[in-house]
């Protein structure tokens, strides 16, 4: 846990300071990185030191100068008062839900939400005698007829995970504010780069730092931002739950954070190229992509956010799975799999039909959620070419 440096230090741009925040190279010998330090105990050197509480680092798990550096670099970006780090994305989100929620309580989480956050919710939450109820993203403003006097949280994902819905977190933090209901966000998307939760209104900004942060696919890490009224349940949680990051990944965290501006501005522009592309292409029915004009959510985008990532999806006319199969086993650059935020590009199906309940998602025919990577974009754009020709041969 670190506090946000007490006045008003003028902020640099956000490509400045990405290089600079959480570095104090002369503290470190002038070396540039901050070391990595690896420990659980940390030695008191007197008896008074222990009884004082003042000394600065008393347990690996509670914080190190490696987490602090971390940590202090993604509050400024949020714009927050406190981060936590924990150790995945997942565990960002569970956190903060523990750290605000009691039995007896109802909780309002969008149909879009992050499917493991929907089983947590489901699976755990209702466990403790918290109910969970799912809401149409697009709701906006219209939350408020869904909100009860248990109501504690809503939570927001902008946009969506797979189906890619922008939602209105400003009207929905002016319903939340006049309720005296804690609103999380999870801004993984767009990573603290081009959104920030907390300056529409959310309380918590949630990033599985997995994704863009680390930005190499080599470590799992997840971190929390809060503002200074919900900081001290987000520290008891943390404290109670016990979780926290190892020490390598929070390193690789503040290595990828070096490189996210140039990184994220090239996934930009080449996910824009390519879902552009793919637009046009007869084998594809519709490309979901917040910044293109033709997405239903388009100008929430250009409203709240100031770029766009490289994740998107793309719905391909009915075409059966033998063809399916053709396209995506074949393909050279783009590899399958799960997550995404690295260097590398991805694709993968999905169908979000058996889990969502308080909307339907309805598809044309198959739909595929591609991660543009950090290659040659005419390389990428033959790659698929080849996948359809094989597609229409199959
Ligand atoms: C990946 C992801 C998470 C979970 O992060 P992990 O580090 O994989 O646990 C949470 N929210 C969103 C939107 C994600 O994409």
């Amino acid at each position: 846990m670190v506090k946000k440096d007490d006045g008003a230090k003028s902020r640099a741009h956000p490509e400045t300071e990405v290089v600079h925040l959480g570095r104090a190279p002369f503290d470190n010998h002038g070396f540039v990185n901050p070391p990595v330090y690896r420990g659980s105990t940390v030695l008191f050197p007197t008896l008074e030191r222990i009884r004082s509480r003042e000394q600065p680092y008393t347990y690996g798990r509670r914080a190190t100068p490696t987490t602090q550096a971390l940590e202090k670099a993604i509050s400024e970006l949020e714009g927050g008062a406190m981060t936590i780090l924990t150790s995945s994305g997942l565990a960002a989100v569970t956190t903060a839900f523990l750290a605000f929620v009691q039995a007896g309580d109802h909780v309002l989480i969008t149909d879009s939400v992050y499917q493991p956050t929907r089983a947590f919710a489901d699976r755990l939450l209702t466990r403790i005698g918290v109910e969970a109820q799912y809401y149409d993203p697009t709701i906006g403003a219209g939350i408020s007829a869904l909100i009860r006097p248990n109501t504690s949280v809503i939570f927001v994902e902008s946009p969506g995970s797979q189906t890619f819905e922008m939602q209105d977190i400003p009207a929905i933090a002016e319903v939340a504010r006049a309720h005296d209901i804690w609103l999380l966000a999870d801004n993984t998307w767009a990573s603290p780069l081009f959104c920030q939760p907390l300056k529409l209104g959310a309380d918590v900004s949630i990033q599985a730092a997995t994704k863009y942060i680390v930005g190499h696919a080599d470590a799992m890490l997840g971190a929390v931002t809060v503002t200074s009224d919900a900081a001290r349940y987000i520290d008891r949680a943390k404290e109670a739950l016990g979780t926290c990051p190892g020490s390598e990944e929070t390193f690789l965290g503040l290595r990828g954070l070096r490189t996210l501006d140039v990184r994220l501005a090239r996934h930009q522009s080449s996910a824009l190229d390519i879902a552009q592309w793919l637009a046009a292409r007869p084998e594809v029915a519709r490309v979901i992509h917040p910044a293109l004009g033709s997405h239903p959510g388009h100008a929430i985008w250009k409203r709240d956010f100031s770029g766009s990532s490289g994740l998107f999806a793309v719905v391909l006319n009915a075409i059966d799975d033998t063809k399916l199969a053709a396209f995506l086993d074949g393909l050279k650059y783009f590899g399958m799999g799960y997550s995404w935020g690295g260097y590398e590009s991805l694709v993968i199906p999905f169908d979000p039909t058996s889990y969502r309940t308080a909307t339907r998602w309805q598809a044309e025919g198959p739909a595929l959620r591609f991660h543009i990577g950090l290659e040659n974009v005419d390389d990428l754009k033959a790659d698929i070419a080849d996948g359809f020709a094989r597609m229409k041969s199959a």
